[in-house]
């Protein structure tokens, strides 16, 4: 079966197949690091990581997985304009460079840990790849591919026939409908910086000597770092590239003409890009981007405190397909929160049967055949997760019948899903129980029940107890149900129980 994943430079799910067989380069543009990340730009991540997960598990491949980590001060605009994100969270903090940088880094990793994120291979400080990002600034300055005016190095993207072919930008229309450039002495409209100078009358917090053997001191454009660290730990030849749909038209399209202009040859197979987390229509009925300047700054933690597992969220962006927009909304959150809680709350209950059944079945090692195709059907599908949740789920409705297939099939279904099944804890309801049970009789088919089949199997052989007068049986199942705090109540029409508190 083909895996084929969208590219969004053919404007098809194509077959995917690597440079070298059987293995996988793959960079993911990472984190800014000057605030927490929001859920929407965690839905990126979750996205990546289905992406590298299926490559993994599914696809059989090596991944090599290199992510960036924005700790150089860059302008707030895409256009090389406005001011430094870095000077203005350190500002508003009141700390340094290297401060603010570790902090939001470390509360990443964070987030990443608790959503189930592989972490990658290799994780690319911008800081600590000045270098290269030089040299590759130098190595396009030699063949002729920028040009210094007072404020910078630019590329000249008049240069590229090519220019603008990842977003298919009309380049000559933009041109013409933009006679006035923005930066003094810029060349064209789509022009960009490749290195900023500091300015001259005042220190930069963060600047390096320039390159070219220009006097003075500077900082580098941002689409340089991505493209000089993804060839300095990737190669020259990149199997594929990923990031949010905001990145196609300045920042991926900046990084192709810097690394093709550099190399000389092709440089990124795939390009693949996740859509937006919306917010709620509003008023105009537009859904908006989420982002850190826009209304209520949603991150993990802020879930976290309203008393939601973070994998909720992750299966929250499982339920839509990457490419299409998602809408965030408080209700939809409670839905995924409760479909994942139900999992939650079985998962052990089957745990435990595939524990028991498997010493009567010796083929318990195999899988549910039928739903494993159809999960990775859908996962080869352009990573299709919200027809692969449907296969999981019919998977996880047969439990009761063969549960020593079953598990065994989730937990292979989870390689790609990261719902954490195989850490899913036993309630304290079913670990009590188990020892109850354990206690009062030695009849192994009970094993393969659920806590409340096992409870209603107790009270019958209560009543028994009690039908024989066996008074003393029948308080021992009494007292073993209450210190696993389920209580009894008789009445007329029968015993009937409630959990305690
Ligand atoms: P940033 O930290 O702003 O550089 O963004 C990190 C990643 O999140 C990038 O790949 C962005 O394209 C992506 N991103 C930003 N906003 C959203 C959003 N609302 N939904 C999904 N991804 C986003
Ligand atoms: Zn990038």
């Amino acid at each position: 079966m083909p895996l084929k994943l969208y590219n969004t430079m053919t404007r098809s799910a194509d077959e995917f197949r690597p440079i070298e067989p059987g293995k996988v380069g793959l960079y993911t543009c990472g984190p800014t690091v000057y605030n927490y990340a929001h859920i929407g730009n965690l839905r990126t991540y979750i996205f990546e990581d289905i992406l590298k997960r299926a490559l993994i598990h599914v696809g059989g491949f090596d991944v090599k997985h290199v992510m960036n980590v924005t700790d150089v001060g860059h302008l707030v605009s895409d256009a090389d304009e406005g001011e430094d994100k870095m000077v203005l969270a350190m500002r508003r903090e009141g700390k340094t460079a290297e401060q603010i940088a570790k902090h939001y880094y470390d509360a990443f990793v964070s987030d990443m840990e608790r959503l189930n994120l592989l972490p990658p291979d290799k994780w690319c400080k911008a800081t600590e790849h000045i270098p290269e990002q030089k040299a590759q600034v130098e190595a396009l300055a030699e063949k002729g591919y920028t040009y210094v005016i007072d404020d910078g190095i630019y590329f000249d993207t008049s240069k590229l026939d090519d220019y603008g072919k990842l977003a298919r930008l009309d380049v000559k229309g933009l041109r013409a409908g933009h006679r006035v450039q923005i930066t003094k002495g810029k060349r064209n409209l789509t022009d960009f910086a490749v290195w900023k100078f500091s300015p001259k009358d005042q220190q930069r917090l963060m600047e390096w000597d320039n390159p070219c053997g220009i006097d003075g001191k500077g900082f580098p454009g941002w689409h340089i770092e991505c493209s000089s660290m993804a060839i300095e730990h990737l190669g020259e030849r990149l199997d594929i590239h990923c990031g949010a749909v905001d990145l196609v038209n300045v920042h991926h399209t900046n990084e192709i003409a810097q690394a093709e202009s550099a190399l000389g040859h092709k440089w990124c197979n795939w390009w693949m890009h996740g859509e937006f987390l919306t917010k709620p229509k509003g008023d105009d009925g537009e859904a908006a981007r989420m982002s850190k300047s826009s209304g209520e700054f949603l991150t993990l933690d802020v879930l976290i405190e309203k008393g939601y597992n973070p994998l909720a969220y992750r299966y929250f962006c499982l339920n839509a397909h990457y490419r299409q927009q998602l809408a965030f909304t408080w209700k939809a959150l409670d839905a995924a929160a409760n479909a994942y809680s139900n999992l939650q709350h079985f998962i052990p209950e089957l745990r435990k049967k595939w524990q028991y059944s498997k010493v009567e079945n010796p083929d318990y090692e195999q899988l549910m055949w039928d739903f494993f195709d159809e999960f990775n059907t859908a996962v080869y599908d352009d990573l299709n997760m919200p027809r692969a949740l449907a296969a999981m789920w019919k998977c996880f409705r047969s439990g009761d019948l063969q549960p020593h297939k079953v598990y065994p099939t989730l937990l292979k279904m989870d390689e790609v899903l990261g719902l954490g099944i195989k850490n899913m804890k036993e309630k304290e309801l079913d670990r009590d129980l188990l020892l109850t049970i354990q206690n009062l009789q030695s009849d192994l088919a009970n094993y393969h029940k659920t806590a409340e089949e096992l409870i209603d199997i107790l009270i019958q052989k209560r009543t028994e107890a009690r039908k024989n007068k066996d008074f003393a049986r029948s308080d021992e199942i009494r007292d073993e149900l209450a210190a696993s705090d389920v209580e009894l109540f008789d009445s007329p029409e029968g015993t009937t129980w409630r959990k305690k508190g």
